[in-house]
């Protein structure tokens, strides 16, 4: 049983480290840098956020969701973005306990949120993250007693493999570019750290969730097909639905076959 101090402890540093991601989703995009200037300002009226006014959660509510100086309205994304690496954390927790192992996937599933959202907005998913975390998940992959550096290379290569493959094979059928690179940095990236089982889990749950979607946008719409819906955002759910459900998973799919 989870002592519940730390449970209160291990959500409050996920929110802290949630309100980082929302700088690093703001800035990355923009090629700001994450630490200049020092403080954040109000995108619109450029005040300096005070740092009582900066606080998780809290300031949001008090501010009453708006800009202190200029009443400018605040993202409610800000607070779900915090909400979402609170609750990331308290999983972790729970499913890995204060290990080496857990803080791995923290900051591995850390940079996913961050990806995701920029994904979201921009279309891209940024070389700064996936480039260095592909190196970086391999070293990490000492630390993992699941995966290891074999499977972690091999998770690499058939992760970036495969979708590099399928985006070679509609370019020779269509002539066009489908599948971004970005895509493929990044499942290769996530091979480093959940192996070669992870990334298979990825690919069919990435596609079955696109896929579900995509459709349901489609009725929603009421348009016939044609409009782009990044993929980055349903690699990320595959890759963390694997971190914390998969072995159950496949093992219930698999008993539903024998
Ligand atoms: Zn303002």
């Amino acid at each position: 049983m989870l002592n519940p101090a730390i449970v209160f402890i291990v959500f409050l540093f996920g929110l802290c480290i949630g309100s980082f991601l929302n700088v690093c989703i703001y800035r990355l995009p923009a090629s700001k840098t994450i630490s200049d200037p020092p403080r954040s300002v109000c995108p619109s009226c450029k005040q300096q956020i005070r740092y009582y006014d900066n606080i998780p959660i809290l300031s949001y509510l008090w501010l009453q969701g708006q800009c202190r100086h200029c009443g400018t309205r605040i993202p409610l994304r800000y607070v779900v973005v915090e909400l979402m690496t609170g609750i990331v954390a308290i999983g972790i927790l729970f499913h890995f306990g204060l290990t080496l192992e857990g803080l791995i996937y923290f900051v591995f599933i850390s940079s996913l949120i961050v990806m995701t959202f920029i994904d979201i907005d921009y279309r891209i998913i940024p070389d700064v993250i996936t480039l260095p975390g592909i190196p970086i998940g391999l070293i990490a992959s000492f630390a993992l007693p699941t995966v290891g550096f074999k499977d972690a290379i091999i998770g690499m290569l058939v992760g970036g493999g495969s979708l590099w493959m399928v985006a070679w094979v509609y370019y020779l059928l269509t002539r066009k570019d489908g599948m971004g690179g970005g895509d493929i940095k990044l499942l290769a990236m996530m091979g480093t750290v959940i192996g070669l089982k992870g990334v298979v889990f990825t690919i069919f749950a990435s596609s079955a969730v696109g896929t579900l979607v995509g459709v349901t946008l489609m009725l929603v719409k009421r348009k016939n097909m044609k409009f782009a819906v990044p993929f980055g955002p349903f690699l990320s759910i595959g890759a963390i639905t694997y971190i914390f459900f998969g072995y159950e998973i496949i093992r219930a799919y698999f008993n539903l076959l024998v």
